[in-house]
């Protein structure tokens, strides 16, 4: 698996929903759409392309709302959220708990990734499935346990947090 190595961080991502970005509206979307007994409205385009345009960022349905809205002002935001809720169960969104209240939505089908998430300022680092891969061999073999592609949500303080002064109060 060397010839997978590379840098840790959110690139990769970026890179992998790029290479697969035909948009607008890319024919695999559609076709996933149909397969799954929906029709292909200009709402469910829309949202993904919105997704895809993030480049692999966790956007909150409130983000994703504020993005569609801008090109599309009638779409309410309810609507945003059953959408963004139908995706997901037909598997072409995955919506990820990181640790808030909020759940956030990214497009499934990049590559396996954890999470780090910063408890002070809310940021997601993602991380490759590689480097936490010594961490996932050790819980198999004391646990016979296999730990998913993209459920590991690890909390901490980020680097910039660390090295920044305490607020005051
Ligand atoms: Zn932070
Ligand atoms: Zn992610």
């Amino acid at each position: 698996m060397a010839s997978r190595k590379r840098a840790a961080g959110v690139h990769h991502v970026r890179m992998a929903a790029a290479q697969r970005a035909p948009s607008p509206g890319a024919p695999d979307d559609a076709s996933a759409v149909r397969a799954a007994g929906l029709r292909w409205t200009p709402q469910r385009q829309l949202i993904l392309q919105t997704l895809r345009e993030a480049g692999g960022r966790h956007m909150t349905a409130e983000e994703v709302w504020r993005a569609v809205s801008e090109q599309y002002a009638t779409l309410n935001r309810s609507t945003v959220y059953r959408v963004l809720e139908t995706l997901t169960g037909i598997g072409l969104v995955r919506q990820t708990r990181l640790g808030g209240d909020t759940a956030q939505f990214e497009l499934e089908g990049s590559d396996p990734h954890h999470h780090l998430v910063c408890v002070r300022c809310r940021r997601v680092v993602e991380i490759s499935a590689e480097d936490v891969a010594p961490l996932a061999e050790r819980v198999r073999e004391r646990h016979g346990y296999h730990v998913g592609a993209t459920v590991l949500t690890v909390e901490g303080v980020c680097a910039d947090c660390w090295t920044a002064p305490p607020t005051p109060g």
